[in-house]
């Protein structure tokens, strides 16, 4: 299950026809809704990466020298699926460390983390005695 529960982003996809193959660079912005780190409440990143993929018609495939994946097809096919490469792309693009602005946190959250921190500090001075 992916941890987005809302996002609005937008793809820019170009095509380059090659002689071997076909380039296709992505934009993405846009942003993600996910839960916060501290607090678990949800709130929104930004999302904006800029990657691609090469595709090709035979029988090379795996990763190209600058990372970018390659896509095998058929020569008959005549189209593309991108759903699983955007899905991808778009978690790819989500920061690692994701929270509030320091003070945008669930306040009743924060009351009560602070308040097992305290009760965890004298607990453990309590037996440092
Ligand atoms: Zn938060």
């Amino acid at each position: 299950m992916s941890e987005i529960t809302g996002s609005d982003i937008k793809v820019r996809v170009t095509m380059i026809k090659h002689a071997q193959f076909l380039e296709i660079n992505l934009s993405l912005d846009g942003w993600a809704e996910v839960q916060c780190d501290r607090c678990l409440d949800f709130l929104k990143v930004d999302v904006a990466t800029e990657t691609g993929l090469y595709v090709r018609f035979d029988e090379t495939s795996g990763e190209d020298d600058d990372g970018y994946d390659v896509i095998v097809l058929s020569p008959n096919d005549s189209e593309l699926d991108m759903t699983s490469y955007l899905y991808e792309f778009v978690h790819l693009a989500l920061p690692v460390r994701r929270v509030h602005p320091e003070g945008k946190c669930n306040k009743d959250m924060i009351t009560r983390l602070e308040q097992y921190l305290v009760k965890d500090t004298e607990s453990f001075q309590s037996q440092e005695r």
